[in-house]
């Protein structure tokens, strides 16, 4: 006998949006109807009010086991993604060792499955030690479980080595997710460069930091003919390439991150530590063209960059603080804000924090008739107040503490069995 979860909102992108019945047996979605009775399970919630989804994805979070323990674990990270409303989630191979072998894929793998259930899926290095100077054993990383590569933190400097990766990774249906930054112009800088950066008198990024290896990568893949995938979008600039890529056929996706398409520039003003992150916020056209790039289906995936740091590395001087937010427990109602806004429909955040993050890596996804019940149900009124001090996350950097936000995951449904967010 398994779980009946009544007169939801179901909105699975592409497939329906309707009130309707689940009936989940053996981990899975074994029926969908209107007006299942009750006792076809042994345990039934009501869902009036709520709205029902594809388990939401991050494919970008920094968990920082093995070797950053006291930033955040592998099981802490996950209570983090279960409270935020994700049932899965995608780890950055920058831990300590890196994971550019099977052993590291494998030690993941484990802590994870001594987790909540959340479903964690490791991100391998595309270059051993992150050093952009040989290829990992994709093969091998693959078999150990590794999803997709990235050098995320990284930029791959060699135009040869990416096009070789692209091409290995390949042949074993890792996609590849690139870290986007040209680091000798990006020199020290430590903010977006621009008036704000003058005045406040720290060294600048200028935007073409990161357009320009989007735009490598985009000649890349149309090269290749091999898809990439672009991490942490925050530039017009990028957000212009990447639609023009997508009109010539070019296999290019992309992600942005919530406070990319929240805030701006302003947010350093006062040295604010907690939104000190790489790419940097830019300004309101950028803001604004990251939005236009989501509303019009430019830009696929909402990510979060989960980026958890200890306070001592954010409570020093601005340009020596450390990169990053945390995003997991915020990510959900500030996406949820682009709808109240208009910038997209329900079914279009969910197929950005859902859908599309499932299509690029090859997973299975969908409220269907034998698919794995995997489900998120949110209460789309909940109007709530960031507080950093209750978050499940062992890091507390964020720069949302004490807004107001509405939408607020409630339950999510790993593989049929059910956790409160
Ligand atoms: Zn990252």
């Amino acid at each position: 006998m398994g779980m009946l979860i009544k007169n939801g909102r179901i909105v699975d992108p592409g497939n329906m949006d309707c009130i309707s019945d689940i009936l989940i047996e053996n981990g899975k979605i074994k029926d969908i109807a209107p007006g299942i009775p009750e006792t076809a399970a042994e345990k039934v919630i009501d869902a009036s009010g709520k709205i029902i989804v594809p388990g939401l994805i991050d494919m970008h979070v920094h968990f920082r086991e093995p070797g950053q323990e006291y930033k955040e674990t592998i099981e802490s990270g996950c209570q983090a993604a279960a409270r935020g409303g994700f049932t899965a989630v995608c780890t950055m191979p920058n831990t300590d060792p890196v994971n550019d072998n099977a052993q590291v894929t494998k030690f993941i793998l484990e802590k994870a499955k001594q987790a909540n259930g959340v479903k964690v899926y490791p991100v391998a290095a595309i270059s051993r030690g992150l050093e952009g100077k040989t290829l990992c054993e994709y093969g091998e990383l693959k078999q150990a479980g590794a999803i997709a590569l990235s050098d995320d933190g990284r930029p791959v400097i060699s135009s040869q080595l990416m096009r070789r990766a692209l091409e290995y990774a390949n042949g074993f249906g890792l996609p590849i997710i690139s870290h986007c930054e040209d680091i000798d112009l990006a020199g020290n800088g430590a903010m977006n460069e621009g008036e704000t950066a003058t005045r406040m008198g720290l060294p600048g990024i200028p935007n073409a930091v990161e357009s320009i290896m989007v735009i490598r990568d985009i000649a890349l893949s149309e090269l290749t003919g091999i898809p990439v995938h672009i991490a942490h979008v925050s530039t017009a600039e990028s957000v212009h390439a990447i639609r023009d890529a997508k009109k010539r056929g070019i296999p290019v996706t992309a992600e942005t991150a919530p406070h990319y398409f929240t805030l701006t520039e302003k947010a350093v003003e006062n040295y604010n530590t907690n939104a000190k992150m790489n790419p940097p916020l830019r300004t309101e056209q950028d803001r604004q063209a990251v939005r236009n790039g989501l509303a019009d289906g430019t830009i696929d995936v909402i990510a979060t960059d989960h980026a958890p740091h200890h306070v001592l590395e954010k409570e020093v001087e601005f340009d020596k603080a450390a990169n990053g937010i945390v995003g997991l427990e915020t990510s959900l109602p500030l996406g949820l804000k682009l709808v109240e806004e208009g910038v997209l429909t329900m079914a279009g955040l969910i197929e950005k924090m859902s859908i599309n993050p499932a299509r690029i890596l090859g997973l299975e996804r969908g409220i269907k008739v034998g698919n794995a019940a995997d489900i998120t149900v949110i209460d789309p009124d909940a109007v709530w107040t960031v507080n950093k001090d209750e978050f499940l996350s062992v890091s507390r950097n964020t720069p949302f503490h004490g807004w107001e936000v509405r939408g607020k995951a409630v339950l999510m449904i790993v593989d049929g069995s059910s956790h409160e967010c």
